[in-house]
């Protein structure tokens, strides 16, 4: 999940070097690049870029003598030589000043203008896990005070608290920022008559032109009474919207202008724009480093985790804490984090959906927990991702193929393999010598689990048997090949057509095919199948036939389709329907 070169090229040498040492000092290019793939599969997508710096690192590394070699390794990775094969459960780094703190606190506080998505996996994640490595509180907090251009949505304050349960990460205590409005307007007055900030009616353009100058305007040296009284003014519904701005005085000279007397409360038309919540019971409202500033630290947060986007934030918000007497928090800044294919943007979500580009919020497409929740990627996986990623500034590149990754590791163990037979044909098998009981194991490491069992009762004067397979498994390129039908017998394919296929028994052993290399393939007896349809990532669906063993299945559990994929089962009746998670 690294994808800075420079950090791609010390794995590769740990890799390289490691190898050297166990072939008497010299690497090679494939091994190399085996075990780089291994460790980090999203970067098959850059095999050539990574086979060149490969070379160069193996051409490097040759050159040393073994003892060189050996020294670098001791030096740099010493835990490599003890175990290379220990794989360590990482931990998150500690917080900065803990410990200077009665407890620690932390905050995730999203606005409920949409539900959740991976975009904000990691300050939940990192938020909620330092809150528990310390023993601390985390706080939920629902900023919803821009009732005009991030206008919140009721059913958005509960899908968040549904994700956030969904994730293992249920907050300790929760608030809800339209609910302390008279809270942020106390502390508003408080800046005015202590001449710390001011109410600005200047034309928007005036008021640019003068700060981007380092100028006053007119309004900033007024005297707390008449800033009172415009207060006093804009309250009562005196000053109509963009009349007047609420501004906390900074350094008019702060290089940068997007810090200079930056806004913090001003006039929404409530009548236009009234709250979900609170209705047009409010008529100014706080921005968001004015909220956010204040509640930080009515609520005692003690580190701040958060985009480093957010930098500038600080240093306004800092002016605030100045003028109140109060310390600002820890304040952490991580890089940012994409997933490569995955529409991390709020408004195109909302968009999609308004437009009906996808049928709602767990639309497969999208990077919505919910999304994620209903294709069975699992909140371990999630966390165990963010948590390896960490808090580090640098920004981190995701794919979709590294979640999976870590998906797979959690499912793989636990999920019951079934038959699912994608596009299927029906498989006439002739001449078989006897009536074959089945015997398919539910987990293959884990044969306690159980088995799905079926009968195979040759009929008729042929001694056939009816089977579901999958047409590619079976097309014309196949006849004449001898094909094993998975933990039952081998065959050969003799004809077949767009509907149908002919074959014939020719041995019960797996040895005998086992050397031949031939085919395994999944199927399903005629008779004892249901009809089943796979929704895919792409929001396609897959169709076809699942064993009937699938009838007991409960709605989301999570089991393997073998030799198709990981999925969600969705419903159960008299047809399956699943959503797909990943190979
Ligand atoms: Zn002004």
């Amino acid at each position: 999940m690294i994808i800075k070169n420079e950090e791609l090229r010390e794995i590769i040498r740990r890799i390289a070097l490691l190898n050297a040492l166990s072939y008497k000092g010299k690497t090679r290019v494939q091994p190399v690049l085996g075990k780089l793939l291994a460790e980090q599969p999203h970067l098959k997508e850059r095999v050539k870029e990574v086979s060149s710096l490969i070379a160069e690192v193996v051409q490097e590394v040759n050159n040393l003598s073994l003892s060189e070699q050996q020294r670098i390794v001791e030096e740099k990775w010493p835990e490599a030589l003890v175990k290379e094969k220990v794989e360590k459960e990482k931990r998150l780094p500690p917080l900065p000043n803990a410990d200077k703190y009665a407890q620690v606190v932390t905050r995730f506080s999203p606005n409920p203008d949409c539900v959740l998505h991976l975009g904000s996996a990691r300050a939940i994640i990192l938020c909620y896990e330092y809150s528990r490595m310390y023993r601390g509180k985390f706080i939920l907090r629902f900023e919803d005070t821009d009732p005009k251009l991030k206008r919140p949505v009721l059913e958005f304050y509960d899908r968040i608290r549904e994700d956030l349960a969904w994730l293992g990460c249920k907050p300790d205590e929760e608030y809800i920022q339209s609910d302390r409005i008279p809270i942020y307007y106390e502390y508003a007055e408080k800046l005015l008559r202590d001449g710390n900030a001011y109410i600005c009616a200047c034309q928007p353009e005036r008021f640019r032109e003068k700060i981007l100058a380092s100028k006053p305007c007119e309004c900033r040296n007024l005297p707390s009474e008449e800033q009172l009284e415009r207060w006093r003014r804009m309250l009562e519904g005196s000053y109509r919207e963009g009349e007047v701005v609420f501004r906390v005085k900074t350094d008019l000279n702060h290089p940068n202008p997007a810090v200079r007397d930056w806004p913090a409360l001003r006039v929404i038309d409530a009548e236009k724009y009234p709250h979900p919540r609170v209705g047009s019971k409010y008529r100014v409202w706080p921005l968001y480093n004015f909220a956010c500033g204040i509640d930080d630290h009515l609520m005692g947060v003690t580190h701040i985790i958060r985009g480093k986007e957010h930098l500038t934030n600080m240093v306004r918000q800092e002016y605030m804490y100045k003028y109140l007497g109060w310390q600002y928090p820890e304040a952490i800044h991580y890089g940012r984090l994409k997933i490569t294919g995955a529409s991390l943007s709020k408004s195109k979500i909302v968009q999609g959906i308004r437009e009906g580009l996808y049928k709602d919020w767990d639309d497969p497409r999208l990077a919505t927990f919910a999304a994620l929740r209903r294709r069975g990627i699992t909140p371990e996986a999630i966390k165990k991702m963010i948590i390896d990623v960490g808090p580090k500034t640098s920004d981190v590149i995701l794919s979709w193929e590294n979640m999976y990754a870590y998906n797979r590791k959690i499912l793989d163990p636990t999920a019951d393999r079934y038959f699912f037979v994608h596009n299927p044909i029906e498989l006439t098998v002739k001449q078989i010598p006897k009536v074959f009981m089945a015997r398919l194991h539910l987990h293959p490491d884990q044969p306690e689990r159980g088995f799905r069992e079926y009968t195979i009762k040759p009929q008729g004067d042929k001694n056939s048997a009816g089977f579901w397979v999958s047409k590619k498994d079976v097309d014309d390129s196949k006849i004449g090949n001898i094909i094993r039908l998975m933990e039952l017998f081998n065959i050969e394919i003799e004809s077949v057509n767009a509907y149908s296929a002919q074959a014939s028994f020719i041995s019960e052993s797996y040895e005998e095919v086992r050397k031949t290399k031939s085919q395994l393939i999944h199927w399903i007896p005629v008779g004892e199948d249901m009809p089943c349809q796979v929704v895919m990532p792409d929001a396609t669906v897959a169709e076809g036939i699942a064993e009937s063993a699938c009838k007991q299945l409960k709605p989301n559990s999570i089991i393997q389709f073998e030799r198709f994929g990981f999925v969600r089962i969705d419903k159960v009746n008299t047809k399956l329907t699943a959503y797909y998670a990943h190979k």
